[in-house]
């Protein structure tokens, strides 16, 4: 019978002076995201979070939802077990002999030192029993089957199935940043970097609306709301970038527009950003990935900001974001056709090595550049989304 998820936050533990305000954001997170699924309260216990099973139906799906709670290192459903190791082990026999396994290790940790036994004779005792019992073999490196048995505050829980989360620190607890959610691969992800550094993400994606359709506005509102699972409460500005790259055409060389694009990009996403009281941009940038993307062109984008531009994906390579954007399910919707603004016009061969005196020169050839952004913001929707939905109840 299992009686309550035992749930271990990682980095937290590290934060000394802090260590209240992050516990207590990741407690408020963990009840937001079950809302809907149970009424148990969750307590700490001994550099523990313990959330109480009130009903075991609702065991899958409150696994399922703490996979996406950021700030968790990893968690088990367990059951109480007998302080008296000769009762501990029939009762871990009783729960290993339904499971389908050829190796198994038993894994225990002592926090509670008041406890007869140690750590090492607990797994002796009990993995013999289930050794002879089971004829099943101990391997220490990956077994199939692990079984924790942990010993904290007088009380002992066991648990076989122990999953891990995505570690971090709990989303809200680091401030805001602004992220620029394009719909493709990169964004996503660079977004979700940031929410497990603690930071709550609002999403600003740009579009060409009427030039092109409308599907990148479409994919990049379903990107937003898949990453809406991980901090609950989710905004995304949908701002109309077609006149204002009317005008770049109008008066940049075709090698700049892209350069100039994304510096309209970055002055509307710190509009923005001020105006939500976030500290950042964030962009899905990784060095060398595409023509736009050479350190020049970063510096030349970069230029414009008055805040910190944040790029979590700078160094790392595609596969492993690609790998990261399937885990957590953006990769689809990424991949999907859809009309990219920032391909508007622009060349073939764009520049790669932009001089900050050219861009200068283009830029100086926009005289309405106020009149330009002010529309813009003016212009643009915003939609809220949320997670769980309690909607019809
Ligand atoms: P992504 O996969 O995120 O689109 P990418 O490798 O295709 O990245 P670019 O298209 O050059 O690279 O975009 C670099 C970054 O600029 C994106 O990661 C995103 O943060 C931002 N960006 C680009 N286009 C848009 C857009 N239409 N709306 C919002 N942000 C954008
Ligand atoms: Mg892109």
């Amino acid at each position: 019978m299992e009686n309550c998820f035992i749930i271990h936050y990682s980095e937290i533990g590290l934060k000394k002076g802090n260590r209240g305000f992050f516990e207590h954001k990741l407690k408020v997170n963990i009840v937001y995201a079950l809302s809907d699924i149970c009424i148990a309260q969750p307590h700490f216990d001994f550099g523990r979070i313990l959330l109480p099973v009130d009903d075991v139906t609702h065991v899958p799906a409150i696994t399922d939802r703490l996979a996406n709670v950021i700030g968790i290192a990893h968690y088990s459903v367990a059951s109480q077990g007998d302080p008296d190791v000769e009762v501990l082990k029939e009762q871990v026999f009783d729960r290993m002999k339904h499971l389908r396994f050829d190796s198994f290790r038993i894994e225990t940790r002592r926090a509670d030192k008041t406890y007869p036994l140690n750590s090492m004779e607990v797994n002796r005792i009990v993995g013999a029993r289930i050794h002879l019992g089971l004829g099943k073999k101990v391997v220490l490196d990956s077994p199939d089957v692990t079984c924790n048995i942990e010993i904290f505050n007088k009380k002992l829980f066991f648990s076989c199935e122990r999953r891990n989360g995505y570690g971090g620190l709990p989303v809200g607890s680091s401030g805001k940043v602004v992220s620029l959610l394009s719909s493709g691969i990169d964004s996503p992800v660079a977004s979700f970097r940031m929410m497990t550094r603690g930071c709550r993400v609002i999403f600003v994606h740009f579009h060409s609306f009427p030039f092109t359709e409308k599907s990148s506005y479409y994919n990049a509102v379903e990107l937003a709301r898949k990453l809406t699972v991980f901090q609950y409460r989710s905004k995304i500005y949908l701002v109309p970038l077609a006149p204002i790259q009317q005008e770049v055409i109008l008066h940049a060389p075709a090698k700049l527009r892209l350069i100039l694009y994304r510096r309209m990009m970055i002055r509307l996403a710190e509009r923005i950003a001020r105006r939500e009281r976030a500290g950042a941009l964030v962009t899905g940038d990784s060095v060398g990935q595409v023509a736009s993307q050479t350190i020049e062109n970063l510096a030349a984008i970069s230029q414009v900001a008055g805040m910190p531009i944040l790029r979590p994906l700078v160094g790392m390579d595609k596969e492993f974001i690609v790998r990261q954007a399937k885990e957590l399910g953006t990769f689809n919707t990424s991949t999907e056709p859809y009309d990219d603004c920032c391909s508007y016009l622009v060349p073939r061969n764009p520049e790669t090595k932009a001089k900050l005196d050219q861009v200068f020169a283009a830029e100086a050839g926009i005289k309405n550049m106020e009149d330009l952004l002010y529309n813009a913001l003016k212009e643009t929707e915003v939609e809220t989304l949320e997670f769980p939905s309690h909607e019809g109840g």
